[in-house]
């Protein structure tokens, strides 16, 4: 935790509720009030419908693979090869991420695979979701 050299996010007013719950571990969303369009990454508005009454929950942390890249180029702080991925949340929103505890290959990697969030602290304040096969 001490070695993390990689950026790390700053929680904004909007995104503080998220920060906060995956430090508990809890994967939070938002859900707008007036037309239930589930919303992420947070804000302070429905983007489908504009109102201001949208609150948060806790989502239930299944995924499946929706599209991923390898990185086979070194960056700085970053262990070449690794799969940047975005993952389809069950409850509809997509999200970019990487997947942890599989092989970083096309073999292992299989679209539409089932998938389950972990959290990875890096500091006291922040713990960084990311996702693993479902099951293990
Ligand atoms: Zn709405």
């Amino acid at each position: 935790m001490a070695d993390y050299k990689k950026p790390i996010p700053i929680p904004t007013p909007e995104t503080q509720d998220f920060w906060d719950g995956a430090k508990r571990e809890e994967l939070r969303l938002q859900k707008c009030d007036a037309c239930s369009a589930v919303i992420f990454p947070p804000r302070p508005f429905c983007p489908s419908c504009s109102t201001r009454e949208v609150s948060s929950f806790t989502a239930s942390g299944q995924a499946r693979l929706y599209s991923y890249v390898i990185n086979e180029r070194p960056a700085p702080g970053f262990d070449a090869p690794y799969a940047i991925a975005i993952v389809e949340l069950d409850e509809g929103p997509r999200m970019m991420t990487n997947i942890v505890n599989c092989e970083q290959t096309p073999e292992a990697l299989v679209l539409d695979m089932p998938l389950e969030v972990i959290f990875e602290p890096i500091t006291e304040e922040i713990s960084l979701p990311k996702f693993q096969p479902a099951g293990d």
